[in-house]
C-alpha cells in the first residue's frame, strides 16, 4: 500500500528548510490557552503541549504520551511569527489512564 502525504507537515519551515519546534496554543488536558508569549507553556521532548498547572498537580511532571519530563516552552520571537507561525490544529486529549504516571512519577526525568 501507498501512502501520499498530501498536507504539508506543520513544523515545516519553508522559509528556513528546516522543522520546527511546534507551538501549541492551548493545553493538551484542559484546554487553557498558551499563546506564543505564554510563561506557562510546559512541553515535553515530543512537543506535548500543557499548562503549568496541569504539569505539576496532575500529570506530576510526567508526559502521558510519553512518559518523559516537561521543560518551559521557549517564546519565538514576534518577528518570527509570520514566516513560522504557532500550530493552527488543536489538540486536546484530556488525561484520563496514565500509564506512565505510576512507572514515572517518582523517577527523576533525565533518568528514566
Ligand atoms: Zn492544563
Ligand atoms: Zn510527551
Amino acid at each position: 500500500m501507498v501512502l501520499l502525504l498530501i498536507e504539508p507537515l506543520d513544523n515545516f519551515s519553508p522559509a528556513k528548510n528546516i522543522l520546527m519546534l511546534q507551538i501549541r496554543l492551548t493545553c493538551e488536558n484542559c484546554d487553557k490557552a498558551l499563546p506564543n508569549d505564554s510563561s506557562e507553556a510546559m512541553i515535553c521532548s515530543y512537543e506535548c503541549t500543557y499548562c503549568q498547572d496541569c504539569v505539576q498537580d496532575i500529570l506530576l511532571n510526567v508526559c502521558p504520551n510519553c512518559g518523559g519530563g516537561f521543560e518551559k516552552r521557549p517564546t519565538r520571537p514576534y518577528a518570527d511569527l509570520s514566516r513560522n507561525p504557532p500550530r493552527k490544529d488543536k489538540v486536546f486529549k484530556p488525561v484520563k489512564i496514565n500509564k506512565y504516571l505510576k512507572k514515572n512519577k517518582d523517577i527523576p526525568p533525565r533518568e528514566r
